[in-house]
């Protein structure tokens, strides 16, 4: 994994880089263990749903 990703919040416009954003477990079914979903530090949007487990 990279880790260098930046994602930008679609509701205040901040840039997120990837290690900067808060993980929370996924919504849904999805499995927590290999999925997170990053929100915005600033306001708690979500930004991304990623891919955490092991190949
Ligand atoms: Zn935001």
């Amino acid at each position: 994994m990279t880790g260098s990703e930046t994602y930008v919040c679609d509701t205040c416009d901040l840039e997120v880089a990837h290690e900067d954003a808060i993980r929370t477990e996924t919504m849904g079914d999805l499995d927590p263990t290999n999925w997170q979903t990053l929100c915005c530090p600033n306001c708690g949007t979500r930004l991304k749903t990623v891919f955490v487990g092991e190949e």
